[in-house]
């Protein structure tokens, strides 16, 4: 038995023999075509036209995040700037494969040498080319394998197209050896809940048939495990099932505690799968859908219709909607300066809304109109605050705008540590676990290499919630958690311990983390938050808490 690390996108735990994607086609040699550069335009442009149609076919038949994601690479397939690029190659006598390959290749390179959430599109256009090249060649375009049976599919990334259209009832599990967090693989797995790890660099050493446990909870790869483990991941997979089919109640400890379990919502689209799931409310309401794909802002109609559309959705409920946070991972080059050498630290977030004030309260006026005429208990809060002055800022020009209950989020160190000042003004506040994670730990979220600090069980992260939750106590506020911590049951047991009020995460972590919640009083959370706390680090946290949250009779 030996273990690998990656990235666990989900809870999951799945078990099952390996099956290799095929490697991708060789490169095309740099050689002189026999054609004229007429006839090879012509070839291209047929192969080129045939891929994105196909990809299209694919979304349609795919639906949901994957149709958006196989209509952009469609789209980059026939991108002007990459059409002159090929054209030059042809007309400089190339063939039309060298000429795909090197251009897209060089492409590549650029968004490659973006980073983060651009960075990562790379293997995106790395998919399109082999579906080009082959076409060209007149071979079937790369894919995902079929050995005759259930298997664990591993590549070095998998293309939207391939995950897209992945039958679940073959795929128990995938492990890639690149990708980070965001990554397309690791976006369409959460959206499908399809078992995943991502950016296990050692994954290329796996054989077709070698039989693993895949850990997305714990983000570990166990090969050839022992017929004990086997039996223990299978338990834990049951387990997760019976969950999932456990009657819908309202979040609760053992003892009846109250712990409102809430959605994190991306567009209004999200909030029926988000009710039946059994969201009580939402915690945290994206807003940057509306702007990220705008030159400008919308408008107050614009945005009016859209929060309308999500208020309706939950009557008498609360719904928690962030005020626009662009910068950093979600620039936006109306608001952003692109030239900021460290755009995490920069103006991002409630420093740029406060730069371009008349979108802010346009927001507010937009939320306020929204919310007179929807029955829904809205909460508006600020992304990316960092003091106090910046807290009392946006909660009176909030309030001044008819926003009744006006907060901020919790995601910078500075603000954990002030929160018993903050929450004197904030009428509540709610912790963004990732963000406070990248700038407690000094690790980009974006970035696979530094991915192992970027550990929300880091002792240090935890006792700045505490000091958040604290904050909350002291003032009679509450303070919610809507960072990915919440959607870890354990930890979401940890985070009540803690002082949690609320939680708030992707619905479809919903389930696992009730069933947890039901497990616990309490005393029971305090006690594990302790235990962890106490620990040097981010994975003895985590095993300490797993011992202390252990059933009695398993305990020393
Ligand atoms: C967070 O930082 O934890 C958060 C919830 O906000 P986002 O992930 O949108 O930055
Ligand atoms: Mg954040």
């Amino acid at each position: 038995m030996s273990t690998m690390r990656g990235v666990g996108i989900g809870l999951g735990v799945a078990q099952g023999p390996v099956a290799r994607m095929a490697e991708p086609l060789a490169a095309p040699e740099d050689a002189a075509s026999t054609l004229t550069p007429e006839e090879e335009s012509a070839r291209v442009r047929e192969a080129v036209a045939a891929v994105a149609r196909e990809l299209e076919a694919r979304g349609e038949q795919a639906g949901g995040a994957a149709r958006d994601v196989l209509e952009a690479q469609a789209m980059m397939a026939e991108d002007p700037t990459l059409d002159d690029e090929i054209s030059t190659r042809v007309q400089a006598g190339k063939t039309g494969e060298f000429a795909v390959h090197d251009a897209f290749a060089s492409f590549r390179d650029t968004l490659a040498a973006m980073g983060g959430y651009l960075g990562e599109r790379a293997a995106d256009l790395d998919d399109v080319a082999q579906r080009v090249i082959a076409r060209l060649r007149g071979l079937p375009a790369p894919g995902v394998p079929d050995p005759g049976h259930p298997f664990v599919l591993v590549a070095k990334d998998l293309a939207p197209a391939d995950t897209a259209l992945l039958d679940l009832d073959k795929v128990l599990a995938l492990i890639t050896s690149d990708g980070g967090p965001t990554s397309h693989t690791a976006i369409l797995a959460r959206e499908k809940s399809i078992v995943a790890i991502v950016g296990a660099t050692d994954a290329v050493n796996l054989t077709d048939g070698q039989t693993v446990i895949v850990d997305a909870a714990q983000g570990i790869v166990t090969t050839d495990p022992s017929a004990d483990e086997l039996a223990k991941a299978q338990e834990r997979a049951e387990a997760r099932r019976a969950a999932a089919d456990a009657p819908i109640t309202p979040g609760a400890l053992s003892d009846g505690t109250a712990i409102p379990l809430l959605a994190n919502l991306g567009k209004p689209g999200g909030a029926q799968e988000a009710v039946e799931l059994g969201a009580e409310g939402v915690g945290l309401f994206r807003t940057e859908f509306l702007f990220l794909s705008a030159s400008h802002a919308p408008t107050i109609e614009e945005q009016r219709t859209s929060y309308t559309e999500l208020l309706q959705a939950f009557p008498g409920k609360k719904v928690v909607v962030r005020a626009l946070d662009a910068g950093a991972d979600k620039p936006l080059a109306f608001l952003n300066d692109a030239h900021e050498e460290n755009p995490a630290l920069g103006l991002r977030g409630l420093r740029a809304l406060r730069a371009s004030e008349d979108i802010l309260r346009e927001q507010l006026t937009a939320l306020a109109e929204a919310d007179a005429v929807t029955d829904a208990d809205l909460w508006v809060m600020a992304p990316m605050v960092s003091n106090v002055e910046e807290t009392d800022y946006f909660v009176s020009m909030a309030h001044e705008h008819g926003i009744k209950t006006a907060g901020v989020m919790v995601e910078v160190p500075s603000s954990a540590l002030m929160a018993d000042r903050i929450l004197q003004t904030a009428d509540f506040a709610s912790i963004g676990t990732n963000d406070l994670t990248q700038y407690t730990m000094a690790a980009d979220r974006l970035l696979g290499s530094v991915a192992s600090f970027q550990d929300p069980w880091h002792p240090a992260v935890l006792k700045l919630v505490k000091a958040t939750a604290d904050g909350g106590a002291k003032n009679g506020k509450p303070v919610g958690i809507c960072g990915e911590a919440a959607a870890d049951p354990l930890l979401a047991v940890v985070l009540v311990g803690l002082g949690a009020t609320s939680l708030s995460m992707a619905p479809t972590a919903l389930a696992d983390v009730r069933a947890t919640l039901l497990t616990h009083s309490l005393d029971d959370a305090r006690r594990i938050a302790d235990a962890a706390l106490a620990a040097d680090d981010a994975a003895t946290a985590r095993a300490a808490a797993q011992a202390a949250a252990a059933p009695k009779e398993n305990q020393q």
